[in-house]
């Protein structure tokens, strides 16, 4: 028996408010799923001490590649676990793409985090560029192989997100996103059988309250990365409940 998860990522967006009405309507909601919310990091204190009676857990975005020192900006993994945080999102397009992060830095995030005793959502995915070129599981693929080389698959999740999907309303039809998402538990299991076949594993990329059931139906599909429709109390609940 799998986990069964949902992740809100907020990423650049939200409020103490958005904190206030999220906690509210998933207090009163019914989701048989793991709901985890990973909101911008000023806000995780707030909704960690918003949360402590709710079977809601809390996450990072991204931590440092370091664990402390002079390097001003950054969040250490040790930090996200001491205000409470369980899990934190890393190798987020958004990071590869904005933020130069390659495989290796994200391989020693995971390290990082994993040591913090963070679960680490490690997120994978192809372009449109290279999907139409037939390359998406050989960039899943290279994605994967340098992370799950040294890591301990009891603080893993890993988040198939599509790039063209990202943001673009644009969804993986069931079909399109299962076949990855077997694909991954395959490769997977040529590092650790016994871990591939309990890995969760989710969806992420325009997932809405009309697509949410159908996805999370596939076999191999445990849950969802919900970016835009994390932000909006009702989208995500119906997204919840669709688990
Ligand atoms: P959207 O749900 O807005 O497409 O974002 C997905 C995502 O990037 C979650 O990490």
């Amino acid at each position: 028996m799998r986990q069964s998860l949902v992740i809100a990522n907020w990423k650049l967006n939200g409020n103490l408010k958005l904190v206030d009405d999220m906690v509210s309507a998933l207090a009163s909601a019914r989701c048989s799923a793991d709901v985890v919310i990973c909101p911008p990091a000023p806000y995780l204190a707030a909704l960690e001490t918003a949360t402590q009676r709710l079977n809601i857990e809390v996450g990072g975005q991204n931590c440092s590649v370091y664990s402390s020192g002079a390097y001003t900006g950054e969040i250490a993994a040790e930090m996200l676990a001491e205000v409470g945080c369980k899990y934190v999102l890393l190798g987020h397009s958004e990071r590869r793409a904005l933020f130069a992060e390659d495989d290796m830095l994200i391989a020693k995030k995971v390290q990082l985090a994993q040591q913090a005793g963070l679960t680490a959502v490690l997120c994978v995915g192809e372009t449109l560029q290279q999907r139409e070129a037939g390359k998406t599981l050989d960039v899943v693929k290279a994605q994967l192989s340098e992370v799950l080389n040294d890591v301990d698959f009891n603080r893993l999740v890993v988040a198939y997100e599509p790039v063209w999907a990202i943001g673009t309303g644009e969804t993986a039809t069931p079909e399109q996103a299962q076949e990855v998402h077997a694909a991954i538990r395959q490769y997977v299991a040529t590092f650790n059988t016994d871990a591939a076949s309990k890995l969760a594993l989710l969806y992420g990329g325009s997932v809405k309250p009309e697509n949410a059931e159908i996805l999370f139906a596939q076999d191999d599909i445990d849950g969802g990365l919900i970016g835009g429709a994390s932000l909006n109390t009702d989208q995500f609940l119906a997204i919840c409940s669709a688990v």
